[in-house]
């Protein structure tokens, strides 16, 4: 596996005519990174394709107030799990190579869909992620890039991105990765302690809460959402939002009009900020008991 810190060593690659899987990533890799890498290599092994991850914690996309600093950041340990698991290419650069002058040029994503749910508590997130990503795309030259569902917005902005930008890649969504327990593998999770790693699921047993409210219950979506940020509030959970939303624009959802829906959550553990989410497909409108 070849560890490439700047852009000249890069171009061989990205010009080298073979196809290329990407996953970026900002490191302190765990099985959820690890799944994204199998599922590149898989969509590229059999042509004799490259599987490419990055490894960079993008300062544009925290504000101030936020985790930059503390973020963890564990190269040596990460360059380990990604040749164990067949990547063939690590691009880890530093600040200055992918920011050698301040990024005036920027991606900016329709507010319609990045001012809501995370753009709205995270200003200006979507559009140092796209910045960082566009960037990434013009120096690797993927075939293929593969993210998280975990990040379900992210992956929605990205997919809006590259259709609106037409640059020529495949984007590859792939189902979050949890702990045995339920809990969505996250480099944050190693913020909380243990007792707080327990805690922690509720914030996915409150989603499988709202699943079954929608299923079997008559209730409006707002007020399934409003109680399940009730009951993780009273459990000591700052909350930022519980949204069920459509799946295809990420707006509200409707009982009666829609059916493809996803329950969005983001909430703080102490001073640990936490996002999950759960996809709900209704078939029927007849609640079932
Ligand atoms: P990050 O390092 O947090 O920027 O994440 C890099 C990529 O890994 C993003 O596409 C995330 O959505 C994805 N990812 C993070 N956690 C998980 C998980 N538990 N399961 C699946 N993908 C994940």
């Amino acid at each position: 596996m070849k560890i490439i810190k700047t852009i000249a060593e890069l171009e061989p690659i990205a010009g080298s005519g073979r196809k290329k899987a990407f996953v970026p990533t900002m490191g302190n890799l765990h099985a959820g990174h690890l799944k994204l890498i199998e599922v590149a290599k898989r969509r590229v092994s059999s042509q004799n394709g490259l599987t490419v991850a990055s490894i960079f914690v993008n300062r544009l996309q925290f504000a101030p107030h936020e985790d930059f600093d503390q973020y963890p950041r564990t190269l040596d340990q990460d360059c380990e799990l990604l040749e164990a698991h067949g990547c063939d290419v690590v691009f880890a650069p530093d600040e200055s190579v992918l920011y050698p002058s301040p990024q005036t040029v920027r991606v900016i994503p329709p507010t319609e869909l990045a001012d809501l749910w995370e753009g709205h508590f995270r200003p200006g997130f979507f559009t140092a992620v796209c910045t960082v990503v566009a960037k990434f795309f013009s120096m690797i030259r993927p075939d293929v890039a593969v993210f998280g569902q975990k990040d379900y917005q992210q992956l929605k902005v990205i997919e809006l991105m590259v259709r609106q930008l037409n640059m020529p890649i495949q984007i590859i969504g792939v189902p979050t990765q949890r702990n045995e327990s339920g809990l969505a593998l996250s480099s944050r999770n190693n913020y909380l302690s243990q007792a707080q790693i327990l805690k922690a699921l509720e914030l996915q047993a409150q989603l499988q809460k709202v699943a079954h409210d929608v299923h079997h219950t008559t209730l409006d979506f707002a007020s399934i959402t409003s109680k399940a940020s009730q009951d993780l509030t009273q459990k000591g959970w700052q909350v930022d939002y519980v949204s069920l939303v459509k799946q295809s624009d990420l707006t509200l959802a409707h009982r009666g009009q829609d059916k493809q829906l996803v329950c969005l959550a983001a909430a703080k553990l102490g001073n640990t900020r936490l996002i999950d989410n759960l996809e709900i497909t209704l078939t029927t409108e007849v609640p079932s008991t």
